[in-house]
């Protein structure tokens, strides 16, 4: 196998400090006329990378997401509470914050928070 049809990436080797070529057959031709195995091609890498941090991003906007959402609920249910006592034993909160819970509990059920 002549050197040319071999890919051009570098890869470190396992008990080596030099790193060596890597072994597979390049079989992808780059702009620069050097030749990558499928592993290092350097537009499939770059896809790959692409694809990693789309899924990357998606994963932190739900995280995201899900953090308000949990916060949002945590607040509503200390208000509700709130609501209950101030209904069993009158703490004289006003109307307003009992209106605001209900907006903000049909708000949330919509998905609007
Ligand atoms: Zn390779």
């Amino acid at each position: 196998m002549t050197d040319k049809v071999m890919c051009s990436e570098m890869v470190s080797r396992q008990y080596s400090f030099h790193p060596g070529r890597c072994l597979r057959k390049g079989v992808v031709e780059g702009p620069d006329g050097r030749m990558w195995c499928t592993q290092h091609d350097p537009v499939a890498v770059k896809e790959r990378e692409r694809v990693r941090e789309a899924r990357f991003n998606t994963e932190m906007a739900a995280r995201k997401r899900n953090t308000r959402s949990a916060g949002i609920e945590a607040v509503l249910v200390e208000l509700e509470s709130m609501r209950d006592s101030d209904q069993e034993v009158g703490l004289g909160l006003p109307e307003g914050l009992h209106i605001a819970i209900d907006t903000l509990r049909r708000k949330q059920k919509k998905g609007e928070l």
